[in-house]
């Protein structure tokens, strides 16, 4: 049996009608750039959230870059990121001006350690990212507490978390603001690139609004310079459809990390991931943990199971960072990581068939 690691085709036949249709609006309205699809998504968006503002952009990398930059954080401005994410997250600072500074993660939750957070923090760190990382909240109150103390921002990076819940509050309302992707694999994906930022504050709200949009309000009034990072009708028109859906793929999702966690436990070395009882997860990735990680993946790609491994190399530790010097024991969780996580196949139309496959296969590894 093959069971791939995501399969955008299972869901796009599903929902083939609604998108054939939605796509075919936007060529007959024209409204390829800005215009009534947009702005739809926009409001709904908004909407699922709970949040006045969502200002939609090119992809997740500019939301992040943007909301750094319509803060006024750049040059000689420090900003603190978990060493173990998505390089995004930490290009995104450089290209707006400002230095990385990276923080280990937690063993349990994979996101942001907030024993060690504090001591990150200098006189010109000015911001936090918070990931939550395979889309299982990152500890939004203790990481919140720290930055009141010393009045930094905080922005979420939801890129791996649409939907997700920290303790009953939606992801993306926790912080001053939250940056999403719709990139085509993540749990909302477009048909392209397309990504948001998500805030409260009117202010920044306008000036993210500006800096994606050629730093101007009206057509050819530049009030200064800035860039050209749009979510297109095309992306808003299939997202539209997609986000009437989110909550059932998520609901999925949960379903097949249950499934897994139930009969994984306790199954060689492997500990599966940690959901606090109070959060609400959304699984973008289901990943385990085991000292065997590289045998047992070669294992289920020979029996046609597809695994990913996020990320294989810590972000310090890349050569886009080597000019920082950084050493594995300045990030000993990042670097066990990363010889230790395992990502197994994870989309909500994955059948019973290919869960249980990929369960007793993994079961047959440990047993042999
Ligand atoms: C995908 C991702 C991004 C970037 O999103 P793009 O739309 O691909 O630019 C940022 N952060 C994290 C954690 C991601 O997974």
């Amino acid at each position: 049996m093959n069971v791939p690691f995501v399969d955008l085709k299972a869901q796009y036949v599903n929902i083939k009608d609604e998108i054939d249709s939605a796509i075919q609006q936007v060529i007959d309205s024209t409204a390829f750039i800005g215009g009534f699809f947009v702005n739809r998504f926009r409001q709904e968006f908004a909407d699922y959230i709970g949040v006045k503002h969502c200002i939609p952009c090119g992809n997740g990398t500019d939301a992040l870059m943007l909301t750094l930059m319509a803060m006024g954080i750049g040059h000689g401005d420090e900003v603190i990121v978990p060493a173990n994410s998505f390089i995004a997250t930490s290009e995104a600072v450089t290209a707006a001006g400002a230095d990385v500074v990276f923080c280990d993660v937690d063993d349990k939750t994979n996101n942001i350690d907030t024993k060690v957070l504090e001591k990150k923090i200098t006189p010109n760190t000015k911001a936090i990212i918070a990931v939550h990382l395979y889309g299982n909240p990152a500890d939004m109150k203790a990481i919140m507490e720290i930055a009141q103390k010393h009045q930094l921002k905080v922005i979420e990076d939801a890129a791996q978390a649409h939907g997700a819940l920290y303790n009953g509050k939606k992801i993306g309302t926790l912080a001053d603001a939250a940056c999403f992707s719709f990139y085509p694999g993540k749990n909302l994906g477009a048909y392209g690139d397309g990504g948001a930022v998500v805030t409260n504050n009117d202010e920044l709200a306008k000036k993210i609004k500006m800096l994606a949009n050629h730093g101007r309000i009206e057509k050819y009034n530049h009030e200064f310079e800035g860039f050209n990072s749009r979510l297109d009708g095309l992306q808003a028109a299939v997202l539209s459809v997609k986000l009437k859906h989110l909550n059932d793929w998520t609901e999925s999702r949960r379903r097949i990390a249950k499934l897994y966690s139930d009969n994984l436990t306790g199954i060689g070395d492997i500990r599966d991931p940690f959901e606090d009882q109070a959060n609400y997860a959304v699984y973008h990735l289901y990943v385990i943990k085991t000292a065997h990680r590289d045998a047992l993946k070669t294992f289920l790609e020979n029996k046609g199971i597809k695994c990913g491994i996020h990320y294989p190399i810590g972000l310090p530790f890349l050569k886009a960072y080597q000019h920082l010097n950084h050493s594995y024991d300045d990030f000993p969780m990042t670097a066990k990581n990363q010889k230790e996580v395992l990502s197994l196949p994870m989309f909500p139309e994955l059948t019973d068939e290919q869960i249980e496959y990929v369960i007793n296969s993994i079961k047959e590894y440990f047993n042999q």
